[in-house]
């Protein structure tokens, strides 16, 4: 009998219902899973033991007395720690924030809780999300289930190898840059990021507000569609949510592709991406013209550009929005002769140095005399890009790409060159840029068995569409492999 921990969302979620076993039971082989491979992964920064005790035993309960309450009831997940959670210490990796109990549930996360979700634990982060290995975590990194000598992605690395790993069935990171998709495709799972505006950012901790999204990373296409099911929607307390009605995620899952324009870019193909991984992609691409799409090769010239104004943009956010960490409101606090002595003392010992190399681009960035050479031009190439997609999307229905130029590195490969680090994120940032959704599929392995992903883009609340490529990209990959490396030997 397969392993509780190894189930989908969906396949859990039909178990529960044909009481084959109850949420407690679940949740046991979860924290049985959790004891093997958390010394390897460090994936978790937290585990809640009592609270999801308490969550498995009222949703088993609830079971019982034939309430309903949707697909994640009684369902293990694991949160990203940038996620607000009530009397949960929430710290976003970062020592500035050591030891915040939050007075209060963001918006996902209540919904995730009326829902019946049980809340495992929070999961490790690069510090304030920015990163893309997790190695920028003030409590050190994750690793990756597949290989613990290299990272899980970033920076929601912690729920990616989390869900990779078995430590819990579905998790829920955020999405600035790519830090959802690319630690998904990392570790071998499906990380998906929505329409801006369609998951509320009510009590997601801010990093740079016109780019951020939460977005859940599941083992299946349809694990997804069922997370974003219960965190979706409208939400007053989030003034940038979308007010009008969420799509209808799982109209076309099983339609298949034949008939819809697959438009391939070719900025993020070809050129700069691994041989290896390009092969398991354009593979994908015949697997999808075989299925009945049409292939347009497409160009959009200006999202070259996106990386560069993106290391504008979102520092410049991220420097006001970091502004509030200042040891009067939350965690750490440093003593000083002044205010401004206790202010400045705080943030330089709280504060890891690649959040400070980014609060002093930004700072700078926004700063008179720069403010239109830097921000203002920068803003100018999103508008470009945002039209890029536009045209685009009039001659293809999806774009696609490989999600990351490589498959996982070696911790401590690029922290010495932040570039090299940035450039992890060339394929999934354009779509950050425009507030478009996107999706990572895990497709395949290359030669030394570390797992590539396929990046489907589509148009703002074109989810649907989006889900609908994604699964016949899984029927086709067929990929099943678990990453099975991360067992109790300690790697050191
Ligand atoms: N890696 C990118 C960065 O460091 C994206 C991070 C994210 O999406 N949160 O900014």
């Amino acid at each position: 009998m397969t392993d509780l921990a190894d189930l989908t969302v969906t396949g859990a979620a039909a178990g529960l219902r044909a009481g084959e076993f109850s949420s407690v039971d679940l949740l046991e082989a979860v924290h049985r899973r959790a004891a093997m491979t958390e010394a390897n992964l460090h994936a978790y920064l937290s585990i809640d033991r009592d609270g999801a005790a308490r969550a498995a035993v009222g949703a088993d309960s609830a079971f019982k007395s034939n309430t309903d309450l949707g697909l994640l009831q009684g369902i293990p997940v694991a949160l990203k720690d940038n996620m607000v959670t009530r009397g949960l210490e929430t710290t976003c990796s970062s020592k500035i924030l050591a030891g915040y109990l939050p007075p209060y549930d963001g918006t996902a996360v209540s919904r995730l809780r009326e829902g019946g979700a049980v809340i495992f634990g929070k999961t490790n982060l690069d510090e304030f999300a920015m990163g893309s290995s997790t190695e920028n975590s003030a409590y050190g990194p994750s690793r990756n289930p597949w290989d613990p000598e290299r990272v899980p992605g970033g920076s929601s690395g912690g729920s990616a190898a989390a869900v990779a790993a078995g430590s819990a069935l579905v998790g829920f990171g955020s999405d600035t840059g790519g830090s959802i998709r690319q630690p998904a495709a990392l570790c071998g799972i499906v990380g998906m990021k929505p329409t801006y505006g369609l998951v509320s950012r009510y009590g997601l901790i801010a990093f740079a507000s016109s780019l951020d999204q939460i977005g859940p990373l599941t083992r299946t296409v349809e694990d997804s569609v069922a997370a974003l099911e219960v965190v979706g929607g409208y939400d007053p307390a989030d003034s940038t949510s979308y007010p009008g009605d969420v799509p209808d995620y799982r109209a076309g899952l099983e339609s298949g592709v034949a008939g819809l324009r697959v438009g391939v870019v070719s900025e993020l193909n070809g050129e700069g991406i691994d041989p290896e991984v390009q092969a398991g992609v354009d593979q994908c691409i015949a697997g999808l013209e075989q299925a009945g799409a049409s292939i347009v090769e497409l160009s959009l010239p200006s999202i070259e550009y996106a990386l560069s104004a993106y290391y504008l943009i979102a520092p410049a956010e991220c420097s006001a929005n970091l502004a509030r960490f200042d040891g009067v409101r939350y965690g750490l606090r440093r003593r000083g002769e002044t205010v401004e002595e206790m202010m400045s003392t705080t943030r330089a010992d709280g504060f890891g140095p690649e959040v400070i190399r980014r609060i002093l681009l930004g700072t700078y960035a926004l700063s008179a005399g720069y403010y239109d050479a830097f921000y203002g031009q920068a803003q100018r190439v999103r508008t470009l890009i945002i039209q890029d997609f536009q045209a685009a999307y009039e001659q293809a229905d999806v774009l696609v790409s490989p999600t990351s130029p490589t498959t996982a590195f070696q911790l401590g490969d690029r922290t010495q060159d932040p570039l090299s680090m940035y450039l992890s994120d060339v394929c999934t940032i354009p779509s950050n840029m425009s507030g478009d959704p996107a999706i990572s599929v895990p497709i395949g392995l290359d030669g030394a068995g570390l797992p590539i992903g396929f990046q489907v883009m589509a148009p703002a609340l074109g989810e649907p569409l989006m889900f609908r490529v994604a699964a016949e990209v899984e029927r086709q990959a067929g990929f099943e492999a678990r990453a099975t490396h991360a067992t109790s030997e300690v790697v050191t």
